[in-house]
C-alpha cells in the first residue's frame, strides 16, 4: 500500500497565496483519490508488490498501463509538490543561486521562464525546474507526466498548473497564481537539497514515502 503523506505544514501555513480551503481540497480529495486508485490498481500487480513508487511509474509507462501510470505519477507529483512549498519563503542561496544565475541571468529570469512555461502550457499539467547533466532547465509536462523516473533528470521544483491547484483562490488567473507561488511560498531549502542531489547524477533526492509492508 502506498500512503498519502501529510502536508509538511499546517493547512493555513501558505495563506494568502494558497488558501487552507485549496489545500484541503487539493490534498485531502485530489491527492488522496490518486493514492486510493493507485492502491486499488496495485492489487492486480503482484509482481510490483515490493516496488517503490518510482519503480511503479517506470513499469507502467505507456503503452504498458496508462491508468496505473496516471495514478502513480500523480501520487508522486503531488507528494513532490507539497515539499516545494513553505511558509518561510526566502531566496535561493549558494550553488543553487549560482546555477540559476548561470542558466536564467538572475532569479527574475527564472521566474519569467517558469511563469511563461506554466501560463503557456495548454490545459492540465506541471511546470518544472529540473537539473539535467548539471544544467538547470524549465520544462512542462502534460496531465500526469513526470520526471520521477527519468534517468539523469532531477526535479528541483514543480508547480501544479491543473485548475484544481488555483481555481478556488485565483479563478482562471494561472499567471497570478504562479507569480504569487514563486515570490511567496517556494521552498528554496528543499530546492537546494534537490540540486545538491542532482550533482551526483542519476536520481537522488526526493523519494515518495515507501510502501508499507503489506499485511499477509
Ligand atoms: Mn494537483
Amino acid at each position: 500500500m502506498f500512503t498519502l503523506p501529510n502536508l509538511p505544514y499546517a493547512y493555513e501555513a501558505l495563506e494568502p497565496t494558497m488558501s487552507a480551503k485549496t489545500l484541503h481540497h487539493h490534498h485531502d480529495k485530489h491527492h488522496a483519490k490518486y493514492v486510493d486508485t493507485l492502491n486499488t490498481l496495485m492489487k492486480d500487480k503482484p509482481d510490483l508488490a515490493s516496488a517503490t513508487l518510482e519503480e511503479v511509474i517506470a513499469a507502467a509507462r505507456e503503452p504498458k498501463n496508462p491508468k496505473l501510470f496516471n495514478n502513480s505519477a500523480q501520487a508522486w507529483n503531488h507528494g513532490f509538490f507539497w515539499e516545494c512549498m513553505t511558509s518561510s519563503g526566502g531566496k535561493p542561496e549558494g550553488e543553487l543561486a549560482e546555477a540559476i544565475n548561470a542558466a536564467f541571468g538572475d532569479l527574475e529570469g527564472l521566474k519569467a521562464a517558469l511563469v511563461t512555461e506554466g501560463v503557456g502550457h495548454f490545459a492540465s499539467g506541471w511546470a518544472w525546474l529540473v537539473s539535467e547533466g548539471g544544467q538547470l532547465k524549465v520544462i512542462s509536462t502534460h496531465d500526469a507526466e513526470t520526471v520521477a523516473d527519468k534517468d539523469g533528470v532531477t526535479a528541483i521544483l514543480v508547480a501544479d498548473v491543473w485548475e484544481h491547484a488555483y481555481y478556488l483562490d485565483y479563478q482562471q488567473d494561472r499567471e497570478g497564481f504562479l507569480k504569487g507561488w514563486f515570490d511567496k511560498i517556494v521552498n528554496w531549502d528543499f530546492a537546494a537539497k534537490q540540486f545538491e542531489a542532482s550533482k551526483a547524477g542519476g536520481k537522488g533526492g526526493y523519494r515518495y514515502p515507501s510502501p508499507l509492508q503489506q499485511a499477509a
